[in-house]
């Protein structure tokens, strides 16, 4: 489960010139200079399973100039870069997607979608870019569905052209870009087209990289086997990575700008390799594709104030749930590593799981009881039943957070009245579309209380046929920071590793497969629509103290994401700690399940009590998330980066 970590510490040394990154790690990022990306993990998690952990494995860098933190050295190099220009966060953060796409290739890119929360500091304002995959108008809620009416296995769902949802990063990058950005797009590609280009500044392959390919490389199609395994060998660590039709893909889009993605070529061949493999997405579906941009989910918890994303992805309000669940508990008296602590937080994990699977999915196609489920009366009434002297025997059924909802629920009739015509009359031609969109959101209409009640009754749970394994893992998360004090949080995923495993042929990208985030079963809040968005678990963060910005944080690893950023957050909140020490702290997972997964660090004989609680705690440790993050601290930036998968921080030269 999720690791595939690591590349050693010796690379990192190849890589980046350094020679001894504690001295990076007593030093700042401004005095070390660019050239010196700091070295970040070293081997630690292979096949999920990693060893103990310390606080000085963890990437930090500190500076007041801005701060780049992501999941790969030469991403952050070009990040830094960027702010080193005089760039700002949000022109540093597509830059750092763009590079991330080639040296990456199987985590994020061009061929998916994400979550993206921008704190622009002269407004004081947080927006929420969401720009998760849409299903397309031709998809149906019975199509994971095999011939028997049963869900068609994962293993065989996650790599047809039905699993791919319309992507959604270029229209971000777009969008971001003319909202926020100083920079032009064609400055930003650049430094991955140099990347992806045989003879420019070729990015090599990692050893987590690798692993991956070898992992995959029966999966891939022809398109990606020819890339990652040529000649039918798999690349292996330190190889050239050579991706010529991904460079000549971003030079068109460098040339033409995104529309030659969303309605030239680019959209004709994407449709062509989805069709050909069993799906129904058509140029029509790429050209009405938008992001929207909103404000994010708010949640007080402590002295704290979270700002995550909202639906479609439920991790603002779990994230949220979680954290409001255990506040009351005094955690901080206990210790990070007590068995309150974590008996507490799996009380509360089995408890926002079950309301998650219950009551979410896209906000435009089926109403939440947004905020019943964060409502203080009835958090109350679901913190009642935690004790902390014994645990409480599964199921875990979901609460009624909708007789704690104000008024009458929302719904945005357009697109549940005729998606497939909402999806037609969206223009993608321009930014200004998208503010034709956000009043469209916010032309709500109110729902009749029989449809609601009727939806919220026999809701089936979490979908069950995507083994565990499976669902974690695959995004990445990077964040951002500048002088002025704009901060971007940005998860950004093709669902699994190389998501379908097809590279759209002759174009050198991967297409995401995360239609599966759908439940397969009909009839939930999560069931396939068209133009709907499918729930998400990234939880890209940003936490506000004494209302100014203090920290970003987010993680891959599906629905271990949510658990992830809230143990983060509670580290630093609830314990106190520093951000690397809240980044190595040892993780727990559980959800509407009994199983309760641990890192190594956690004690053994605080696992032998949960036991005795009666959890069901697994014998064998796992790997958990991969976080990035950055804290505001005496007007600096501290910058992390986790060891999980090895990660980078960098922050300009002053
Ligand atoms: N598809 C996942 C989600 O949106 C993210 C991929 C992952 O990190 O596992 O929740």
């Amino acid at each position: 489960m999720g690791g595939h970590d690591t590349r050693s510490e010796e690379r990192d040394r190849e890589r980046t010139g350094r020679t001894n990154r504690r001295d990076f790690l007593l030093g700042s990022a401004a005095a070390l200079g660019l050239s010196a990306v700091p070295a970040s993990a070293r081997a630690s998690a292979v096949d999920g399973r990693p060893r103990a952990m310390q606080a000085e494995e963890v990437a930090t860098a500190t500076s007041a100039e801005g701060m780049v933190s992501s999941v790969h050295p030469e991403a952050t190099r070009v990040g830094t870069n960027v702010l080193e220009d005089g760039g700002n966060a949000v022109d540093a953060a597509v830059a750092v997607q763009f590079a991330l796409n080639v040296v990456q290739p199987h985590g994020s890119g061009i061929g998916g979608g994400g979550f993206m929360l921008v704190y622009s500091a002269d407004e004081d304002v947080t927006y929420a870019v969401d720009n998760r995959e849409r299903a397309p108008v031709g998809a149906d809620p019975e199509m994971f569905l095999g011939e028997d009416g049963e869900p068609i296995p994962f293993d065989q769902r996650h790599m047809s052209g039905q699993a791919v949802g319309v992507p959604g990063t270029l229209r971000a990058i777009d969008v971001a870009l003319k909202r926020f950005g100083t920079r032009p797009l064609e400055r930003l590609i650049q430094p991955a087209i140099d990347l992806a280009s045989p003879g420019f500044r070729e990015a090599t392959v990692d050893a987590y990289l690798a692993e991956v390919i070898a992992e995959e490389v029966d999966n891939f199609n022809d398109a990606a086997r020819s890339v990652f395994a040529p000649g039918g060998e798999p690349l292996e660590a330190g190889d050239s990575l050579l991706q010529p039709d991904l460079a000549d893909t971003l030079e068109l889009i460098r040339d033409e700008g995104v529309e030659a993605f969303y309605r030239g070529e680019i959209a004709e061949a994407i449709a062509e390799t989805v069709q050909d493999t069993g799906g129904t997405m058509t140029t029509n579906d790429l050209a009405a594709y938008n992001v929207t941009m909103d404000h994010p989910e708010y949640v007080e918890y402590e002295d704290v104030v979270i700002r995550t994303m909202s639906l479609p992805s439920s991790g603002g309000l779990t994230v949220g749930h979680v954290l409001k669940l255990v506040e009351s508990f005094d955690l901080g008296e206990y210790g990070p590593r007590s068995t309150e602590k974590y008996h507490a937080l799996a009380e509360a994990f089995h408890r926002a799981y079950a309301d998650r699977g219950a009551y979410m999915g896209d906000k435009l196609f089926a109403d939440a009881p947004w905020q019943g489920l964060l409502d203080e009366e009835y958090l109350a009434e679901r913190r009642d039943e935690i004790s902390l002297s014994t645990a409480t025997e599964p199921p875990w059924e979901p609460g009624d957070p909708w007789a704690y909802q104000p008024g009458e629920p929302y719904r945005t009739s357009p697109l549940v009245a005729d998606p497939a015509e909402m999806a037609r009359s969206l223009d993608a031609e321009s930014a200004e579309t998208v503010l034709g969109m956000l009043a469209a959101l916010l032309a709500v209409s109110r729902s009749d209380a029989g449809a609601r009640a009727g939806a919220a009754a026999g809701r089936p749970g979490p979908d069950r046929a995507t083994p565990l394994a499976a669902d974690r893992g695959q995004t990445t998360h990077f964040t951002t920071a500048d002088s002025e004090g704009n901060m971007v949080s940005w998860t950004s995923t093709i669902e699994q590793f190389f998501g379908t495993k097809m590279m759209v042929p002759g174009y050198g990208f991967m297409l995401n497969n995360e239609l599966t985030d759908f439940d397969a079963t009909p009839g939930g809040p999560n069931e396939v629509r068209p133009n709907k968005r499918p729930l998400s678990s990234t939880s890209p963060t940003i936490v506000f103290r004494d209302g100014e910005p203090f920290m970003t944080v987010g993680s891959p690893g599906g629905t271990t994401i949510i658990t992830t950023v809230a143990q983060i957050i509670q580290n630093v909140t609830t314990f106190g700690m520093g951000l690397a020490e809240a980044i190595a702290e040892p993780r727990i997972y559980a959800d509407d399940d009994p199983e309760l997964y641990w890192e190594d660090g956690v004690p053994e004989g605080v696992r032998e009590e949960l036991s005795g609680l009666g959890h069901a705690i697994q014998d064998e440790s796992v790997g958990l998330g991969n976080a990035q993050a950055i804290l505001v601290r005496d007007g600096e930036y501290v910058g992390a980066a986790d060891f999980r998968r090895a990660g980078a921080v960098g922050a300009p030269e002053s």
